[in-house]
């Protein structure tokens, strides 16, 4: 297998094959994002990624169950080359049981239900979807390429087709003065769909990204760690979800808060209250350098 430049998969991918099908991200503005910064986009040749697929047959034999297609927003791709690829992956890896990719919404809404069908068909479980915030003007500032309304659009359009929705939160993206906006309006856009999963990310600024800059120039300020748990608490109390699982499977994260929504709604909430009578002392700083 070839890979070009530094490979980023979710957490929860880490058993998967990765096989890089698109180089960098087609959005790229994203503010507080470095991953694909000094890569120019492209999609690799379907053969090229056949190849690889080949390449990991010949090295790992037939027992792969997942695989996961970077880079960002894989989902670009025309649905026909997504599914000879994924249909090839298939006859290579007898016991294959899960494909998965990035999507964000702006990418996903481009295609068809019946596109959707067709990958799911073709073998596509879950796309990991970076939604952030559901706040118009946390996006906005964002410069995320999304509004609520293509979210909530997207995942009702992923979860029709029979395919997983893997959603991500970024506690503290709309700084202080947003702070209540970005976990209401997230819930609201989080209900209209109830994705399977709601994994919780803590804003970190990455050095080389403009919101590092305006960390650093002071126009943008991070939450302190009980300030952020709140805005946890104020998202999960808003959310009247059916089954979504909540995940903090993030070093980023001040605690540990998960469950299935609504049966653990309560225990999750008294764990963040828990957590609130601690001193900020107690958790890591919230600056970019005490990960
Ligand atoms: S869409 Fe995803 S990969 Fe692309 S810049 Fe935004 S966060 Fe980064």
């Amino acid at each position: 297998m070839r890979y070009e430049g530094v490979i980023f998969r979710p957490p929860s991918e880490a058993y998967s094959l990765l096989i890089q099908a698109t180089i960098g991200c087609p959005h790229n503005r994203c503010v507080f994002c470095s991953m694909y910064k000094n890569t120019r986009f492209r999609i690799r040749p379907v053969e090229e990624i056949k190849e690889d697929l080949r390449m990991a047959r010949q090295h790992y034999g037939e027992h792969i169950y997942s695989i996961f297609f970077p880079d960002g927003n894989t989902i670009v791709m025309k649905t026909d080359q997504l599914v000879e690829i994924f249909e090839y992956a298939h006859e290579l890896f007898p016991y294959l049981s899960r494909i998965t990719v990035y999507g964000s919404a702006r990418f996903v809404s481009r295609k068809s239900s019946e596109e959707l069908i067709r990958l799911h068909q073709a073998g596509l479980r879950r796309i990991h979807m970076g939604m952030e915030s559901g706040d118009a003007v946390t996006l906005e500032r964002l410069r995320k390429g999304t509004t609520p309304e293509q979210i909530i659009d997207a995942g009702r359009k992923i979860k029709q087709a029979g395919i997983e929705v893997s959603e991500y939160y970024l506690v503290g993206a709309g700084s202080h003065e947003r702070s209540y906006e970005h976990a209401v309006e997230s819930a609201r856009v989080l209900n209209a769909f109830s994705p399977d999963f709601i994994r919780l990310r803590t804003l970190v600024p990455i050095p080389g990204t403009p919101l590092f800059e305006a960390y650093q120039e002071g126009s943008f300020h991070l939450l302190p760690p009980l300030e952020a748990l709140k805005e946890i608490r104020l998202l999960i109390e808003h959310l009247e979800v059916d089954g979504s699982m909540v995940l903090s499977d993030h070093v980023s994260n001040y605690v540990n808060v998960q469950g299935k929504l609504p049966e653990d709604k309560a225990k999750m909430i008294s764990q963040l209250d828990k957590a609130l009578t601690k001193d900020e002392s107690c958790f890591r700083r919230a600056d970019p350098f005490h990960l």
